[in-house]
């Protein structure tokens, strides 16, 4: 076996940036990488958008085979990583496959959180978050279409929210419950939570928020109904959105440093300098010195660019600014920066009355914008907020001239 080996454990996002940055740099002979999917590391924002709509759309995956094979990317699909041995630097596979490594890197993203009180296997519950997932229940929603069956949506993040718009353009019948106060937790601003939740009821989604649900009634494998605010309430199909907990169980039982992710400094190495975490499994180490964890494609793929340097022997710290999309039937969000505790306000009116930007200001400093159907807004944002230069409340009424005059 040999000892220069990286071994990338992982078949989302991360890992195929990784592979890419690592090949473009000539050392793809150097790697393997290790995934539970069967499916080669493939885009997975379209799963709970157009491919549930499409019943023709493949899975798009990041690169075909031949080009790892080019690339002397030894890949090794639906055969999960089961144990790392820090000592003898080496990674146990399911089939009983062991792999040597000179540096290893955890790309295990999440796995979608469930309720205790729903046991696992029950026909009409399901969760998404990988290519099978969304190929059962794009079958199973089309099924509900034909017998005019309802979905409910328990929990109102993005992708109970985008799964939510995709079945009602396929015309179902749905319903999301949310716990909390309002959609979308605190990933956004109130005003925007707001505005998310006047455009679902507006697709004609039955949007329940600050609900309580006291229990489950469970028959034959199949959920039957839930209590819903003290009332019985039926289910067809459940699809639980209660968001994703950081895949870290590989770690954390190789005794690496594990707090809601694994933890990671600026570089990304783990609390073992030979292993490196990235993507949305770490926790990593900002340059104030705080300590995040993002689950985002962008942070995924700029990760991995870090991790690549730092593979390389450069000092990279991981700086990249934050953003995010989120596509909700007609309605495109885009995020740039994070939302400060007391924002200062500014909305700007976009062209037409669907859309708009929300620009959150701390300290004279734009720290944060939100953009329904408005890219160019978003686009511009994240050079101002990246330029880290003070901005006049007023000059934001036009951002591409408040850009031009501070960037030249
Ligand atoms: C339905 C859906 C829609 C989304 N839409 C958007 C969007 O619109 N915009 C956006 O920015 N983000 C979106 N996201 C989030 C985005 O996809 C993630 O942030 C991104 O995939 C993170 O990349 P990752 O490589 O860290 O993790 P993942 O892409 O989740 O990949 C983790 C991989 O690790 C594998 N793995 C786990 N444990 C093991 C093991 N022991 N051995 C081997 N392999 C293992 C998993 O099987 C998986 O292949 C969406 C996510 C989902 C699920």
């Amino acid at each position: 076996m040999s000892t220069e080996q990286i071994v990338v454990v992982g078949g989302g996002h991360a890992a195929a940036a990784l592979c890419a940055a690592l090949a473009e740099a000539g050392q793809g002979g150097r790697v393997h990488l290790v995934s539970a999917e069967h499916d080669l590391p493939y885009q997975r924002p379209p799963l709970s958008k157009s491919f549930l709509k499409k019943a023709d759309e493949a899975i798009a995956p990041h690169k075909a085979a031949a080009w790892y094979a080019e690339q002397g990317i030894e890949t090794h699909l639906g055969d999960p990583v089961e144990a790392i041995d820090r000592e003898a630097r080496v990674v146990l596979l399911r089939s009983g496959a062991a792999l040597a490594y000179q540096h290893l890197v955890l790309a295990t993203g999440t796995r979608a959180r469930t309720l205790d009180a729903l046991p696992p296997g029950l026909h009409n519950v399901h969760v998404l978050r990988n290519a099978s997932d969304a190929r059962s229940l794009r079958t199973r929603l089309s099924e509900m279409v034909a017998a005019g069956r309802r979905l409910t949506v328990l929990g109102g993040g993005f992708i109970g929210l985008e799964l939510a718009a995709s079945a009602r353009q396929l015309g179902l019948e749905v319903g999301v419950l949310e716990v909390a106060p309002r959609l979308l937790g605190r990933s956004v601003s109130t005003p925007l939570a707001e505005h998310v939740l006047a455009h679902h009821r507006g697709m004609g989604t039955d949007v329940q928020i600050g609900v309580r649900i006291d229990g489950f009634e469970i028959h034959e494998e199949r959920l039957i109904s839930m209590q819903v605010n003290g009332g019985q309430v039926a289910v067809d199909e459940l699809v639980l959105g209660i968001g994703a907990v950081p895949e870290t169980r590989l770690a954390t039982a190789c005794g690496l440093a594990v707090d809601n992710g694994v933890l990671v400094d600026a570089c990304l190495r783990t609390s073992d300098p030979a292993v490196l975490a990235i993507g949305d499994c770490a926790a990593f180490l900002t340059v104030d010195g705080a300590r995040l964890r993002l689950e985002s494609v962008q942070n995924a793929n700029d990760q991995a660019r870090t991790a690549a340097a730092t593979l390389l022997g450069r000092e990279e710290p991981y700086r990249a600014l934050p953003w995010f999309w989120s596509e909700q039937g007609p309605m495109r969000l885009q995020m740039a920066g994070l939302l400060p505790a007391q924002p200062e306000t500014v909305r700007r009116a976009g062209a037409n009355a669907s859309s708009f930007t929300l620009f959150h200001l701390q300290d004279g400093l734009l720290r944060c914008a939100e953009s329904v159907n408005a890219p160019m807004d978003h686009m511009m944002s994240r050079k101002l907020i990246e330029a880290g230069v003070p901005v006049e409340r007023a000059a934001l009424a036009d951002p591409a001239i408040l850009l031009k005059s501070l960037l030249g």
